[in-house]
């Protein structure tokens, strides 16, 4: 039985990987400074651990076959866009990847999974809602607009290093904004749709909510499933390429506001603040995946807001009732 390492087991993908990878079958260690915040995933170690210290990472490590790294100093535009966050973020996550890629060799790990982002594509393609271009090929000349991205971006490119200089083999998936229950929602380090789904649920019927920018950028959101699907789908195939992971149904953070409130049955209005935005637009480019892989996420984003409304509604009334 193959024996692998999950890095940010603590953290919304990790939590659903190690669920997904033991209804698979698989031996499953998994690794994050801090415990999951909302349940405990199913793993048959869980080390609570510093990933940018070299003696945790050479222990959790070992005897490894498979390692998934998704650990990373990271969270929506409020944590990543402000510039407050973005020495730790580099130093942080840059610093995982290092330890893991390093010792993970020397213990012998035959393949790692490096989950980077749809945040490494240059700016300059991103200017126009309606047109963005995140086409794989379209990563270079590299303009990311974050630290976060040229983190990710670095990293890329250490993975597919170690691949070609240590003989192991990568897979490499640039995520587009993945969402789901069990997700961090409130504290400052939520993305869009959680954030949304929360304002929604705190809001009373008829009132108000309030928006970063004019609500008219653009992101396509993919539910959580549909990601580990193409999670293990790219581990286990022979695409040591990045390869994009999201959905195609680019919407604007206007639209998906409406469709959280129509899952809600509430009216409200919006308000619209100055804050941290991002690119203009952005959307996943799926041709090389499906081309690749023979498959491509496609289920309509409202369906997985729905599962994932309901949930953060509930967190919401829980903790309202502790007030
Ligand atoms: P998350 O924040 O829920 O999970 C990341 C986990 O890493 C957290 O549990 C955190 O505690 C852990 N971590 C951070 N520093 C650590 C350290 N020093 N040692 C051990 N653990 C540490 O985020 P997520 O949404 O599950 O994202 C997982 C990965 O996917 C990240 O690498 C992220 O950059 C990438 N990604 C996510 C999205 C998305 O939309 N969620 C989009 C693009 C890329």
């Amino acid at each position: 039985m193959k024996r692998i390492l999950v890095c940010g087991a603590g953290g919304f993908i990790g939590g659903h990987l190690v669920t997904r990878l033991k209804n698979e079958g698989y031996w499953v260690r998994g690794v994050d400074i801090k415990p999951h915040d909302f349940a405990a995933p199913p793993a048959d170690e869980f080390v609570l651990g510093d990933l940018r210290e070299p003696e945790l990472v050479r222990g959790v490590v070992r005897e490894i076959d498979e390692v998934y790294q998704l650990a990373a100093d990271m969270g929506g535009a409020g944590y990543v866009f402000t510039g407050e966050h973005d020495a730790c973020v580099m130093h942080n996550s840059a610093t995982i990847n290092l330890n893991v890629l390093e010792f993970g060799t020397r213990a012998g790990v035959k393949r790692f999974f490096y989950s980077s982002s749809a945040c490494i594509y240059p700016e300059y393609n991103q200017l126009d809602p309606d047109n963005p271009k995140c086409s794989e090929d379209s990563a270079y000349p590299a303009a990311p607009d974050s630290e976060y991205g040229w983190e990710k971006l670095f990293s890329e490119r250490l993975y597919l290093a170690y691949m070609r200089n240590h003989g192991v083999q990568v897979r490499i998936a640039r995520f587009h904004n993945i969402f789901g229950p069990l997700g961090t929602w409130t504290g400052g380090r939520e993305k869009a749709p959680a954030a949304l789904c929360r304002k929604v649920a705190e809001a009373p019927d008829g009132g108000e909510i309030e928006m970063w920018g004019d609500g008219k950028q653009t992101r396509s959101f993919l539910y959580i499933d549909e990601c580990l699907e193409g999670v293990r789908r790219l581990m286990d195939s022979g695409i040591a390429r990045p390869l994009n992971i999201g959905s195609e149904e680019m919407m604007s953070i206007n639209h998906l506001a409406e469709t959280v409130m129509e899952i809600a049955g509430k009216k409200l209005a919006v308000r619209h603040i100055p804050g941290p935005l991002g690119v203009r637009g952005r959307n996943s480019d799926n041709r090389l995946i499906r081309q690749e892989l023979g498959w491509a996420p496609e289920r309509p984003a409202k369906e997985g807001l729905a599962k994932t409304y309901g949930w953060i509604a509930e967190q919401v009334s829980v903790a309202l009732n502790r007030v």
